[in-house]
């Protein structure tokens, strides 16, 4: 157990682990450390059975503040998750309204085949240049919800 009074006795932070991988700060996530980071050895969490280790957040006073950051975590990542899931409903939806209006914009091209008419072909024209202003606009909207989680 370490406290407050020997913080200065403490061995320096290492710079490689014992089989010589370089250390990286890293996140504990668990209940009894939540959000405490440490230097560990980049295999840390792919099981690497290696010793080295050294935590450089000291340790939260009590139970209470624990519990308290690791229901934060839980709630973030609920939250997360939520969010992605209405992304991807909105994505579905965009879809759908696109080929939609694909559909609507073949079966117009199709009508204007047929048709001799001059002036219709004039207004069809038109009205097949608001469509691709809508379907582009469309498109523009599902490349703005491919954003994904940013590093920070
Ligand atoms: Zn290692």
């Amino acid at each position: 157990m370490s406290s407050s009074s020997n913080r200065s006795n403490r061995p320096s932070p290492p710079t490689h682990c014992e089989h010589d991988q370089p250390v990286i700060r890293q996140t504990s996530w668990t209940i009894d450390f939540p959000l405490r980071s440490f230097l560990g050895c980049v295999e840390y969490y792919n099981g690497s059975k290696c010793k080295t280790f050294y935590w450089l957040d000291p340790e939260l006073p009590n139970d209470y503040y624990k519990q308290e950051v690791f229901n934060l975590i839980q709630k973030e990542k609920r939250m997360k998750e939520d969010k992605y899931g209405k992304i991807r409903d909105l994505e579905r939806e965009i879809e759908f309204q696109k080929s939609t209006m694909e559909k609507e914009m073949f079966l117009l091209q199709l009508e204007l085949k047929e048709s001799k008419s001059s002036v219709l072909l004039m207004f069809a024209e038109i009205v097949m240049d608001a469509f691709t202003v809508v379907i582009k606009e469309v498109d523009s909207k599902t490349k703005m919800t491919e954003c994904r989680p940013s590093q920070s």
